[in-house]
């Protein structure tokens, strides 16, 4: 039973890339489970020895593998499958990475999942559970890292920027997540 990590985020902020790059030569596997609304991927990962499942929750993003074109997703169909996704991590995640993109800086969806998570969230030991971290992708260099500083108005507490590109800041950030285990 290992600590499961939910990767979140508006569609195209790097879900995938990060999910690739932390599941490394592992097999992911679709969970396509009869009933369930969406398609998730599963990876075995490890930091230092700590092993955890992460789910790509991207296979709901509406506008990456669906039939559907993006221009024929309307904005309230957009809104509903974040929200499904965001309900649907904090119900199984033992921790969230929340994405955010460094380059476009905060974006109404972003409040919108953010609003979500927070309002989802259970608390446990005084503390809200699952824990989330707040991830600043697309922070390939300092003048992106440094814009990282603007997420703290999400209330999540630091930002951790990091390239899923590059694979850089993704140590501060692993040591991070497996210390909430
Ligand atoms: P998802 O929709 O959240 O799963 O996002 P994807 O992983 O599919 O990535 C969306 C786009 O962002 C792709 O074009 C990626 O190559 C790009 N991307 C992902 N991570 C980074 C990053 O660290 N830096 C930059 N510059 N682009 C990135
Ligand atoms: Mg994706």
């Amino acid at each position: 039973n290992l600590p499961i990590v939910a990767i979140v985020g508006r569609p195209n902020v790097g879900k995938s890339t990060l999910f690739n790059r932390l599941a490394g030569e592992r097999l992911a596997i679709v969970d396509d489970t009869p009933g369930t609304t969406r398609d998730r991927l599963f990876a075995e990962s490890d930091w230092n020895g700590r092993r955890f499942h992460i789910v790509d929750t991207g296979g709901i993003d509406p506008t990456s593998g669906s039939s559907k074109s993006p221009l024929s997703i309307s904005s309230k169909e957009y809104i509903q499958e974040i929200r499904n996704q965001a309900m649907a991590a904090v119900q199984e995640a033992d921790a969230i990475l929340l994405l955010v993109d460094a380059i476009s800086g905060i974006t109404p969806a972003d409040l919108e999942v953010t609003e979500l998570l927070r309002a989802r969230q259970l608390k446990r030991e005084g503390q809200p559970w699952p824990p989330i971290l707040l991830v600043v992708n697309k922070a390939d260099n300092q003048k992106f890292r440094e814009n990282a500083v603007e997420f703290y108005q999400l209330g999540l507490g630091e930002p951790y920027p990091i390239s899923a590109v590059h694979g850089t800041g993704t140590g501060d950030l692993l040591d991070a997540l497996v210390a909430t285990f």
